[in-house]
């Protein structure tokens, strides 16, 4: 009998999967909370390297494939480190590698989120069932397989769920209650800045990403996303079925620190609507070189938000079964490294192809689905450790500004 798979997020790793499994034929739904498409704010520019290329190699029809890899942004020139007076500490030249030209195995490159999120619902109109939060599931015996329950009341039925609904996933909550995932303490407000009005952005930027070491208080980072082309004129040459939202080209920003470096109670900080947030951030980069300020100052102040960051404690071997977990649903991780994405893609290649081997009796469920948590949890645990790394970890309290520089450069670019 064939499988139905329920995946619960239609977020990175949840639509990579669906794509995948609907093109070996495997019955598959993915139930999102959000009302549609547009997203709520996650981040503007996510850095993709060969990890991600590989399984979306794999998972997407090839059209789709060309989307993705034409809707990529241009790889940076460089990666800059520079001090708040854009003095230069560092700098290492990039690959120069053309994302289109590009095979999976050499892929470096920026996507806009957003962008990417619409490549990978491309072709899943009937798949995806949007406005669904899950709220929990109910195991019970065959052939009912599981329920899952939502908040508007609906339910849905189905013989494997994947809990693909990201670090607060409802799914982990009762798959795995005791798995922990911890706060940092470290705090991003994230903005966008249009290149539009003349802006003159600081050399270093120009160039690729640039870290910013701000003295003892904050650090920030930046990224110039310029799209070889507009995305949505790429839809209408390579997928005309795709719905693309229009997209300029921008920089990304992101302040980090304590709350305390902004100057205020962390509740504070976590309450602030996005004004307040973009007043924090320009306040806290006041003293900075004037085209520093500028990126700030100049930011679509509605876009501005914060996250706190937090990263997965490695939980111990489960015995496995109809229900799973991937992505930040299972090993959330800090931005830097670039690897939370990266991993969650990773993710859906992999338990796709260990679901389609259950669902042709190639192989039983539970062992497959076993196999695949196995290979998750070595590769994505170490990730996080390298995120935690990048992040300064255990010695950032010592050497803070070691550790800023250690996190900034660990941002993948
Ligand atoms: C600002 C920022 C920058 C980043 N930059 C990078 C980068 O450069 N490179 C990189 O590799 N990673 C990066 N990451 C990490 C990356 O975004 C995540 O690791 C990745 O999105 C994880 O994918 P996912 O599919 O597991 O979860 P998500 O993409 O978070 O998707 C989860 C989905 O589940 C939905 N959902 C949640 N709860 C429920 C529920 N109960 N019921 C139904 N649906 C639910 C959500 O609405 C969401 O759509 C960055 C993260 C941030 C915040």
């Amino acid at each position: 009998m064939s499988l139905r798979v329920a995946v619960v997020g239609g977020g990175i790793g949840g639509l990579c999967l669906a794509q995948g499994l609907r093109r070996s034929g495997v019955d598959v739904a993915v139930y999102e909370r959000d009302s549609g498409p547009k997203m709520r704010r996650q981040g503007y520019r996510i850095h993709l390297d060969s990890r991600a290329a590989r399984a979306l190699h794999e998972c997407l029809p090839p059209d789709v494939y060309e989307l993705f890899r034409g809707t990529l942004g241009r790889p940076g020139a460089a990666l800059s480190v520079i001090d708040e007076r854009l003095k230069v500490l560092h700098r290492t030249e990039g690959t120069g590698l053309d994302p289109r030209a590009a095979d999976p195995d050499s892929l470096s490159a920026p996507a806009n989120r957003q962008t990417l999120r619409e490549v990978l619902s491309t072709g899943l109109e009937d798949v995806i069932v949007y406005g669904r939060r899950l709220v929990e599931y109910h195991e019970a015996d065959e052939p009912q397989g599981i329920r899952l329950r939502f908040d508007d009341g609906s339910s849905a039925r189905a013989d494997v769920v994947v809990g693909a609904d990201g670090v607060g996933s409802a799914v982990r909550h009762q798959l795995l209650p005791h798995a922990r995932v911890a706060d940092t303490g470290a705090r991003c407000v994230y903005g966008k800045t249009p290149l539009t009005g003349g802006i003159e952005l600081p050399e270093p930027v120009r160039e690729g990403f640039t870290a910013v070491i701000g003295g003892a208080a904050v650090g920030m980072s930046c990224a110039l996303v310029r799209f070889p082309e507009p995305p949505e004129r790429v839809a209408e040459r390579v997928c005309p079925a795709a719905r693309l939202s229009p997209v300029a080209d921008y920089v990304m920003w992101a302040v980090t620190g304590p709350a305390a470096a902004f100057g205020v109670a962390d509740d504070d900080l976590l309450g602030r609507d996005d004004a307040g947030l973009h007043r924090l951030a320009a306040a806290a980069v006041s003293g900075w070189h004037p085209q520093l300020r500028e990126l700030v100052d100049r930011a679509d102040v509605e876009e501005t938000f914060l996250i706190r960051i937090n990263t997965a404690e490695p939980t111990p071997a489960w015995p496995p079964g109809r229900v799973t977990v991937l992505g930040d649903a299972i090993h959330a991780m800090s931005p830097a490294g670039g690897s939370g994405a990266n991993t969650a893609l990773m993710d859906a290649a992999i338990l796709r192809a260990a679901l389609v081997r259950a669902d042709r009796g190639e192989q039983p469920l539970a062992e497959a689905v076993g196999e695949y948590e196995h290979r998750m949890r070595e590769y994505g645990y170490a990730a996080v450790a390298a995120s935690d790394r990048n992040m300064g970890g255990l010695w950032a309290r010592r050497h803070p500004v070691l550790a800023r520089i250690a996190w900034l450069l660990g941002k993948r670019w």
